[in-house]
């Protein structure tokens, strides 16, 4: 290593990760990049996030896997930053620390009865549809016809198509056999998505609310007297263009009626939940009407029941502390200045802004990083070298996968699928290893 290079560990092998990477590279930083991941295969969410049958979206990886196969990148998969080896004794290997975790886990809607079996966050249920090792074991009890879904967004949507599409629809996507399996066998008939807010303020976008009438064996309800003529509100041009589209797709999902297909997406709005209703299983949810007050969500006083047996709340993820680092738990992110952290530690992705916006939003986060350390780094300075982290790994008995292990991985994952399937993932770390240092 030359004494001018900077060493960079980025901690997190997703699109912020990536991005991250690529924009120091493109700036020519002198530098090493260690980009290290928890499993022992790369891009985060786009594997474990983006729903299987979103596959044009996933094709985003071929860019990243350019920016691994550059010179200035190594591949650790299968470090558990916290567990096989903290922050603060990657510091010691590196000039440079870049976060980028993302926010992986589920916010809790807090309300009483959340305790209950049958309450899945989106979180835990888009990672179990998606093989996520950690989760492929969730077992999800699907034996209800009726599923509520709590949330507007895009997460939502995504797990109601999930639920309700025939595995035909799903053949070129790479939705694991047990998942595909349990969904075929499920009793769902019914899918309720709710926002606590109205039509107009629902997060999701046009592409993908239109795909939810253009389902084989599934129809789109909605109440046609819930759908504003005109849109009120202070609200851009661009934002009133996107809003109307929505409506408009909302106005044409009036026309099905329930007996149009043997299963059905309600959209409903206006009604926040209460109460989850049962015993030590969720057998039903309690919900409040609700109204907007100077832009707050305000519960009516009128109170209704759905009768179901799994609740998935797709109310937004969270990021969760990381050892000491300071953390904003308002916000759950890591406490930042636009993406500075601490001296040597840096912040890109939603472990620095919250989860909002799509792969792309990822990257401008990484070229203000890049930016801000050639500032911090212009004078030169101390260069540790990576080349000992490695010998530390080693030393410690750490199997890491490194990038030639995962494209075993991966052309194993394809030679098992037939097209249109693009892969069988595997999801058994112990199968994953054996498959990729073989
Ligand atoms: P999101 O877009 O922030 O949507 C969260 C939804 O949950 C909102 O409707 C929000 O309502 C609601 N909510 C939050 N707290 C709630 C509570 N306590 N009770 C009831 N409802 C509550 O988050 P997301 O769907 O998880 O998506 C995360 C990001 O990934 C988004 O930027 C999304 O667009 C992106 N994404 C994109 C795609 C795609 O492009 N196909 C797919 C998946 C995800 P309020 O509006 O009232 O807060």
């Amino acid at each position: 290593m030359s004494a001018s290079s900077i060493s960079v560990a980025i901690i997190g092998a997703g699109p912020a990760g990536f991005y991250a990477a690529d924009a120091l590279i493109r700036k020519n930083v002198e530098c090493e990049i260690d980009i290290i991941d928890y499993l022992p295969t790369p891009y985060g969410l786009i594997r474990a996030g983006v729903a299987p049958d979103h596959q044009t979206t996933k094709k985003i990886s071929r860019s990243f896997e350019k920016t691994a196969l550059n010179e200035k990148c190594r591949f650790f998969g299968n470090i558990k930053v916290g567990k096989d080896i903290s922050v603060s004794k990657l510091n010691e290997f590196y000039d440079v620390i870049i976060l980028a975790v993302g926010a992986n886990s589920d916010r809790p809607l807090g309300i009483p009865g959340e305790d209950k079996k049958g309450i899945i966050g989106s979180a835990t249920f888009v990672s179990w549809y998606n093989a996520h090792p950690d989760f492929v074991d969730l077992k999800p009890d699907l034996d209800t016809k009726n599923v509520v879904i709590v949330g507007n967004g895009n997460v939502a949507i995504d797990v109601a198509r999930v639920l309700v599409k025939t595995r035909k629809e799903m053949v070129s996507s790479d939705l694991p056999d047990y998942a595909s399996e349990a969904i075929e066998n499920s009793k769902i008939s019914d899918v309720f998505m709710i926002g606590r807010r109205g039509p107009v303020e629902a997060k999701f976008t046009n592409v993908e609310l239109r795909e939810m009438g253009e389902l084989e064996n599934a129809v789109s309800l909605v109440d046609l007297k819930i759908i504003p003529e005109k849109i009120e509100g202070n609200w851009s041009d661009r934002d009133i263009r996107l809003k109307e589209k929505n409506l408009e797709t909302l106005r044409q999902f009036t026309k099905n009626t329930n007996k149009s297909a043997p299963k059905r997406v309600h959209f409903e709005f206006w009604s926040k939940p209460t109460k989850i209703l049962g015993n030590s299983s969720v057998e039903g949810i309690q919900m409040e009407k609700t109204v907007l007050k100077d832009g707050k969500v305000i519960g009516t006083g009128e109170f209704y029941e759905i009768e179901c047996g799994l609740i998935i709340p797709a109310i937004g993820y969270r990021s969760l502390p990381i050892e000491a680092l300071p953390f904003n738990y308002e916000e759950d992110v890591v406490l930042n200045n636009n993406g500075r952290v601490s001296d040597g530690i840096y912040a890109v992705g939603w472990i620095k802004r919250g989860p909002s916006g799509v792969i792309s939003t990822n990257r401008p986060d990484g070229v203000l990083v890049a930016d801000h350390i050639i500032e911090d780094f212009s004078k030169g300075g101390l260069k540790k070298g990576r080349s000992s982290f490695e010998d530390y790994l080693k030393e410690q008995n750490i199997t890491f996968i490194n990038f030639d292990n995962w494209k075993k991985i991966e052309n194993a994952e394809v030679s098992a699928a037939t097209p249109p399937t693009p892969r069988k993932k595997l999801y058994r770390i112990d199968k994953m290893l054996e498959v990729g240092m073989g």
